[in-house]
């Protein structure tokens, strides 16, 4: 798509750090990492974001994850990864071409990533939003 900064950069357009590509994704270092490693993963074709994406890109890209993430633990000597994915703006995306974020963890990092408060829900609450969500499946 033009003016995606992601799609110019899969098109090798604008320079990154690539780790891997194959036929349906694509994956470059994050420019401003959060850890050493901080690596992007997304499908080659443009997408929004979770909510557009058919399920084999999906599964395509989960798949190069799972790759990258041994990678990562291997090459860089990783004790853990953070795989996290913001779909919207209201989420925190700020480049809509959907990408998956793979974070390797270390002794002493400074990656903080924040789940915030929980609730406390009643179960009559609990029982209504899982038949609600069941009823969308
Ligand atoms: P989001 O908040 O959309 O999930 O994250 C976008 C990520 O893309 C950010 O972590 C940001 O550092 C990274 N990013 C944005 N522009 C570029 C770029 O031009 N090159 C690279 N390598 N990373 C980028
Ligand atoms: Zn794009």
């Amino acid at each position: 798509m033009e003016n995606c900064i992601f799609c110019k950069i899969i098109k090798k357009e604008i320079a990154s750090n690539v780790v891997y590509e194959d036929a349906h994704t694509f994956a470059f270092l994050d420019n401003n990492p959060m850890s050493k490693g901080h690596t992007l993963v997304m499908p080659k074709k443009h997408f929004t974001n979770i909510f557009d994406m058919p399920e084999q890109e999906a599964c395509a890209v989960m798949a190069s994850i799972k790759q990258i993430s041994i990678a990562l633990k291997k090459s860089l000597h990783a004790e853990g990864i953070n795989i996290l994915q913001n779909n919207e703006k209201i989420a925190g995306q700020l480049v809509m071409h959907s990408h998956t974020h793979v974070i390797p963890r270390y002794q002493g990092d400074t990656v903080q990533i924040d789940h915030g408060p929980r609730m406390k829900l009643s179960s009559e609450d609990m029982n209504h939003i899982a038949s609600t969500v069941k009823k969308a499946l």
